[in-house]
C-alpha cells in the first residue's frame, strides 16, 4: 500500500508576529495571538494524507521551520501569504519547492486580488485558493475535478470558482500547540472555530463583502467541532465567524446544544449590536458566553455610515445594556488612520470612548488589503494622514478610554494574575515598536 502524501499547512516564519488568516494580515499581537484559521479549515478536508501544521506565528525561528521542513520532507505544502511579509513569504515558498519539489499552494490577500496574474509570475506555485474555504486544494491533490482554485496544469492557468457546501470535517486543532494562543482576557488553552463564512453587512475597508452571500456550516459538524475540543479539556471556544448572529434561529440552535451537550463552556465571538433580542441574550448567557466583540470603528455617526456599517451608533448602547445584563461583556474595535475620516469624526470618537459602557477597547490602523471595497473603488491610494499621526492617535483614544479610573479594575477580566503577567512585557514591546506595517500595499 502506498504511503499517504505529507501535507504542510504552513504560515510562514517571519521576524516579527504577523497573524496572516482570513485575508485579514494584522501585526497587532500585543495581546492576542489566535489559530491561523484557514490552516485548521483545510485540514478539515485533507483526511486521509499526512498532515501537519507549521504556524511561524508561535514558532517564530527559521530553524525550526528548516527542522520541520527536513524531518517531513512534504510532498505538498498550503501556504498562507500576505502582502506586508509578501517577499519573505515567497522566498521561503520557492526554496521549499527548489529543495523538496513539493506541490505548493498559496493562500492570503495578496492572491486574492490578483488571481490569476499573481499564479503566472511566481512560477513556483501551483496554484492558489482565493477562498480558503474551498477544497480546491484537497481536490488538487487527490485529482478530482477543482471546483474553487486558480491551478497550473502544464502551460495553462485555470480558474474555477463555485462555491461548494463548507462541509469539512472536524479541523485537526489536535495538531497545533494550543498552549501558545491567548487572548487579552483569556490564557490558553482556547479553540477557534468557524460557523459561518461571510457577513450581510457592506463595510468598505473590510474583505469579507466580496466573498458573496453568506454560507454555513451544518450545525451538527460545528457541534461535533466544540465536542472534540470538549473532550480534549479545552473548555473556551472563540467563533471566529464575522458576524455570529447573521442569522438567530441558526444561532439559537448552535447555542441550545452547546448548553445541553457542553457544560462550562466559555465562549466568545465577534458580534453585532443587531440582531439582538432578551431571547437572544438569555440564551448567549445559558451557553457560557463571556465576550463578545464588536467593530464599533468611530464615534461619528457620519463616518460609521460611510463606512458601509449596518447598524447605527446610537443601537451600540442599548446593545450593550442587555448583553451586560446577561453576564456578557463586550469588546469595542475602532479603526485609527482610515481614508475619509475627518479631524471632527476623530474627535467625535474621543467623546464617545469617554461615555461608552464598553468593557474593552481595542484599536488599529487601517490597512489597505487586498480584497476591500475601498481598495477596488479606487479610493485614495494613501491614508489621509501620515503614520506618525496614526500611531499618535492610537495612544491618545487608548489614554481617552482609560483616563476614567472606573475603568482600571478591568484588569481583573484577565484571567488571572500570571496572565496579566505574561501581558506586560508584551504589551511594553508592543508600545515600544509601534512601527506601523506597509499599510498601503509595498508590494514585491
Ligand atoms: S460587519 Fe465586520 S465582518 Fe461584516 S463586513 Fe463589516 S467589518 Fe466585515
Amino acid at each position: 500500500m502506498s504511503r499517504p502524501k505529507r501535507v504542510l499547512l504552513l504560515n510562514p516564519t517571519y521576524h516579527r508576529p504577523l497573524m496572516r488568516d482570513t485575508f485579514h494580515p494584522t501585526s497587532k499581537s500585543a495581546l492576542y495571538i489566535w489559530h491561523p484559521l484557514d490552516l485548521l479549515i483545510q485540514s478539515g478536508y485533507l483526511s486521509g494524507f499526512d498532515v501537519r501544521i507549521h504556524d511561524g506565528v508561535v514558532d517564530n525561528s527559521r530553524a525550526s521551520l528548516e527542522r520541520t521542513l527536513a524531518e517531513f520532507a512534504p510532498d505538498a505544502v498550503l501556504s498562507l501569504v500576505a502582502f506586508p511579509s509578501l517577499t519573505s513569504d515567497l522566498e521561503i515558498l520557492e526554496g521549499i519547492k527548489k529543495r523538496y519539489g513539493s506541490t505548493i499552494f498559496a493562500v492570503g490577500d495578496v492572491t486574492y486580488g490578483e488571481r490569476e496574474a499573481f499564479l503566472a509570475r511566481h512560477e513556483f506555485l501551483d496554484g492558489i485558493l482565493a477562498d480558503y474555504t474551498s477544497r480546491g486544494f484537497a481536490q488538487y491533490l487527490r485529482g478530482e475535478p477543482i471546483r474553487n482554485a486558480i491551478w497550473r496544469d502544464g502551460d495553462r492557468i485555470c480558474t474555477e470558482s463555485t462555491h461548494e457546501p463548507m462541509d469539512y470535517a472536524t479541523p485537526r486543532h489536535d495538531l497545533l500547540d494550543l498552549s501558545a494562543y491567548y487572548l487579552p482576557y483569556w490564557k490558553p488553552p482556547f479553540g477557534s472555530v468557524y460557523s459561518s463564512h461571510g457577513c450581510p453587512a457592506k463595510c468598505r475597508f473590510c474583505v469579507a463583502p466580496g466573498w458573496g452571500r453568506p454560507r454555513f456550516r451544518d450545525t451538527e459538524a460545528v457541534l461535533d467541532e466544540v465536542g472534540f475540543l470538549y473532550h480534549r479539556g479545552v473548555r473556551k471556544v472563540f467563533f471566529r465567524d464575522g458576524s455570529f448572529n447573521q442569522s438567530p434561529p441558526r444561532m439559537a440552535r448552535l447555542l441550545e446544544g452547546i448548553a445541553a451537550r457542553y457544560p462550562g463552556m466559555r465562549l466568545t465571538t465577534w458580534f453585532k449590536p443587531k440582531p439582538l433580542d432578551a431571547p437572544m441574550a438569555k440564551l448567549m448567557q445559558a451557553a457560557g458566553f463571556e465576550f463578545v466583540h464588536i467593530g464599533v470603528e468611530t464615534g461619528s455617526p457620519r463616518f460609521l455610515r460611510e463606512l458601509g456599517k449596518d447598524f447605527a451608533l446610537e443601537e451600540v448602547e442599548p446593545g450593550i445594556d442587555l448583553l451586560h445584563r446577561n453576564g456578557v461583556k463586550v469588546v469595542g474595535h475602532f479603526m485609527v488612520g482610515l481614508p475619509g475620516e475627518r479631524d471632527e469624526d476623530y474627535r467625535l470618537t474621543l467623546r464617545y470612548l469617554s461615555r461608552t459602557r464598553l468593557d474593552i477597547v481595542s484599536f488599529s490602523a487601517f490597512e489597505y488589503s487586498y480584497g476591500i471595497k475601498m481598495r477596488n473603488e479606487g479610493g485614495p491610494a494613501r491614508p489621509d494622514h501620515p503614520d506618525t499621526v496614526t500611531r499618535r492617535r492610537l495612544y491618545h483614544l487608548m489614554a481617552r478610554f482609560y483616563a476614567r479610573p472606573d475603568r482600571w479594575p478591568r484588569i481583573w477580566f484577565f484571567e488571572d494574575l500570571a496572565h496579566v503577567a505574561a501581558s506586560v512585557p508584551r504589551i511594553a514591546r508592543y508600545a515600544a515598536d509601534l512601527r506601523l506595517y506597509p499599510r498601503f500595499g509595498e508590494i514585491a
